[in-house]
């Protein structure tokens, strides 16, 4: 039996624990952002490992033989603490890596560094800006006064947003090409902001700004540490394979 760790938080981690062998034993684990975590084959664990050197002994205490991490492009903490602890246990690791979205014909995508290069270049970009980030990094656009900004959330904030001007739409991925078309006009929006997450649930939007002629102000992927990856479940089941 093969003791897998895998690092979660993705549809791409459920999707590969769901095609595990029956000759691996995969532990789950997930931050515990979410109330409901899916239900999954094998051990799932919740919570952080504290650290890099926590992690590393948790891979010893476990035996871990392997270590996928499956987690999203920009939760990096956790990759770097990864790569140190698989790197100062000699434990194999394999960085499972969505792809990024391909610019098609009629994109205007703006390229941003990070969060607050996207926020230096907002108020150029459009007066209406749909956020499409996540709560946990609305912070970097709090001094934007002289937008009204609409905010797309997984569920409604329990404590009211910092932003100066804006209102709160709540709704989980997927979402279809056609609603995404129609929230667009339905709420004059005329700019996208955007992480470069990649992935399939959440590629509507992209297409809609492309079909409503609206810029997207794209915030690129944090560099993954250096080490193996694979972009594809069955990349990422042919490097178990080859253990
Ligand atoms: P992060 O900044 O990279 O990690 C912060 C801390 O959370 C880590 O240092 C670690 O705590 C803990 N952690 C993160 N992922 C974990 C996991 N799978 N299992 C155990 N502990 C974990 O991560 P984040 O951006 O807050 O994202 C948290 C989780 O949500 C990730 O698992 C990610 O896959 C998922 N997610 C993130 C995004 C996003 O946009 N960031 C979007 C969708 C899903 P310790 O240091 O205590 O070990």
């Amino acid at each position: 039996m093969l003791n897998l760790l895998i690092l979660g938080g993705t549809s791409e981690a459920a999707s590969l624990v769901r095609q595990l062998p029956k000759d691996v034993s995969p532990i789950t684990s997930w931050a515990g952002r979410t109330k409901t975590p899916p239900d999954l084959p094998g051990d799932v664990r919740i919570g952080g490992f504290n650290g890099a050197e926590g992690l590393a002994t948790y891979l010893r205490e476990n035996a871990i033989d392997a270590v996928i991490d499956a987690t999203h492009p920009f939760a990096a903490q956790i990759s770097k603490n990864a790569a140190e602890a698989c790197e100062k246990t000699g434990v194999p690791r394999l960085l499972l890596e969505r792809p990024a979205w391909k610019r098609e014909k009629g994109d205007n995508w703006i390229m941003a560094n990070d969060l607050a290069d996207a926020a230096g270049q907002l108020p150029t970009l459009g007066k209406r800006p749909f956020l499409t980030i996540g709560r946990q990094h609305l912070d970097a656009f709090t001094g934007i006064t002289e937008v009204h900004f609409i905010v797309r959330l997984l569920a409604p904030p329990q404590t009211p947003l910092a932003l100066p001007n804006h209102q709160i739409i709540t709704g989980k991925p997927p979402f279809s090409l056609n609603d995404e078309r129609q929230l667009i006009r339905d709420h004059t929006i005329d700019l996208l902001v955007t992480k470069e997450s990649g992935g399939l649930s959440t590629y509507a939007k992209i297409e809609a700004a492309r079909l409503e002629k609206i810029p997207v102000l794209m915030v690129k992927r944090p560099a993954p540490p250096p080490g193996e990856t694979a972009d594809s479940i069955e990349a990422a089941l042919n490097w178990i394979a080859a253990l």
